[in-house]
């Protein structure tokens, strides 16, 4: 059964359809919101390998066209030279406006396609199809589109909401099982931001999500309508969308600090610990008790994710350079760092003014 969640964007919003079978049901749904568009499909080696096939079948049996456009997977992929690869091949299949880019893939090919179609013929239609369950969960929903600069990481791109989004969830079956275990770090992160009673269904029911059927769909769906809850609120991120990123400031110093080098951690793991370390640093200010901190760190020991920087393969910085990675982050304001501290388990908040000189001695502690 296919569950619907809306994003509510006034005149823009959208809705995203979250099942099994989505592929193959893909013209249908396309067609009906966007009729006669043509289509170009950006996707990644490894996606194209396994659903390529299915999804150019499943435009055609709605009367869509479809020219693919096919990438190296990776990080490496959100860059200038690939967008222009996007760019050259939706102008050469002489795609109008009208038309839509859609994005078969995890992350990576969602955020460089729909910048893409952000950008080519001064915004394009697009459609998200995302095939990672950080996708389905996370990036795929939003409108934040973009790629890497060689001074930091989505430092390049626009704000462009696709028209619907399809996450098939049969696709998760050929997702490597440590994409799914880092994409499940965004999943729990709904729960730990602000919705206690669904951290407390993972942590009952995440074998069954791992598993697959409609255990997992329902996770799917509860995260997918907890980050729309969160963009209808605050689209241009100005105030709470900032709450996304419970678990990301750790996490993105850890990413920078191991050389974005996925053999020793890919982001979700970041993710995984950087939560453990927000709940673990939010007991150490006296904020939040220990025993939540405990019950987090449990949790993703249980899913066998990271939760602490020695789960790591290999040296890492000192504190100070850790610190130094911190302070690089965008989330840092004149000195002050910017955190998502929390009170408890679903009780995240922002915190604007988080001394340097605690978190360091809190990393010297944790290193
Ligand atoms: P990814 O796109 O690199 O996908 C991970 C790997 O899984 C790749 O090797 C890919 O080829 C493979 N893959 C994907 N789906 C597959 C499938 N169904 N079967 C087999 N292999 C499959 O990475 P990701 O984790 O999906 O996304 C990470 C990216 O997302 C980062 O660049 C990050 O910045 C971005 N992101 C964006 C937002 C946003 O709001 N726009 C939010 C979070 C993350
Ligand atoms: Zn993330």
């Amino acid at each position: 059964a296919t569950v619907t969640v809306e994003v509510g964007l006034g005149d823009r919003a959208y809705d995203i359809l979250i099942g099994p079978g989505l592929i193959a049901r893909s013209g249908a749904e396309i067609a009906r919101r966007l009729p006669g568009v043509r289509t170009a499909i950006v996707t990644d080696r490894n996606v194209a390998a396994a659903h390529l096939d299915s999804l150019t079948e499943g435009l055609a049996a709605g009367g869509i066209e479809s020219v693919p456009i096919v990438l190296a997977p990776g990080e490496k992929t959100k860059s200038f030279d690939a967008l222009q690869e996007v760019v050259d091949g939706v102008l050469s299949a002489r795609l109008e406006r009208g038309d839509a880019v859609v994005a078969l893939g995890g992350g990576v090919i969602g955020d460089l396609a729909g910048f893409a179609a952000g950008i080519v013929r001064r915004g394009m239609n697009f459609v998200q199809m995302p095939t990672s369950l950080l996708a389905q969960v996370d990036s795929s929903v939003g409108g934040k589109t973009g790629i890497n600069s060689s001074r930091g990481k989505n430092l390049v791109g626009v704000f462009h909401q696709p028209r619907v989004v399809l996450a098939d969830t049969g696709v998760l079956d050929t997702l490597p099982e440590r994409e799914f275990r880092a994409g499940y770090a965004e999943v729990a992160k709904y729960g730990l931001i602000d919705r206690p009673e669904f951290f407390a269904w993972l942590e009952k029911n995440w074998r069954e999500v791992f598993a697959g059927g409609a255990a997992r769909t329902e996770a799917i769906a509860q995260s997918c309508r907890a980050k729309a809850e969160v963009v209808a609120r605050d689209e241009f991120e100005t105030g709470d969308r900032a709450l996304l990123n419970l678990g990301h400031t750790f996490g993105h110093a850890l990413e920078a600090a191991t050389g974005y080098d996925s053999a020793r951690l890919v982001h979700g793991e970041g993710v995984a610990i950087g939560m453990a370390l927000a709940h673990r640093f939010s007991a150490r200010l006296n904020l939040a008790s220990p025993d939540d901190a405990a019950r987090v760190e449990a949790h993703l020991a249980a899913v066998d994710l990271p939760w602490r920087m020695a789960d790591i393969a290999g040296p890492l910085p000192d504190a100070e350079r850790l610190l130094g990675y911190i302070a690089q982050d965008k989330k840092v304001s004149r000195g002050a760092l910017t955190f998502i501290l929390t009170r408890g388990i679903g009780q995240s908040f922002i915190a604007r003014d988080v001394p340097a000189s605690e978190v360091l001695s809190f990393l010297r502690e944790n290193h």
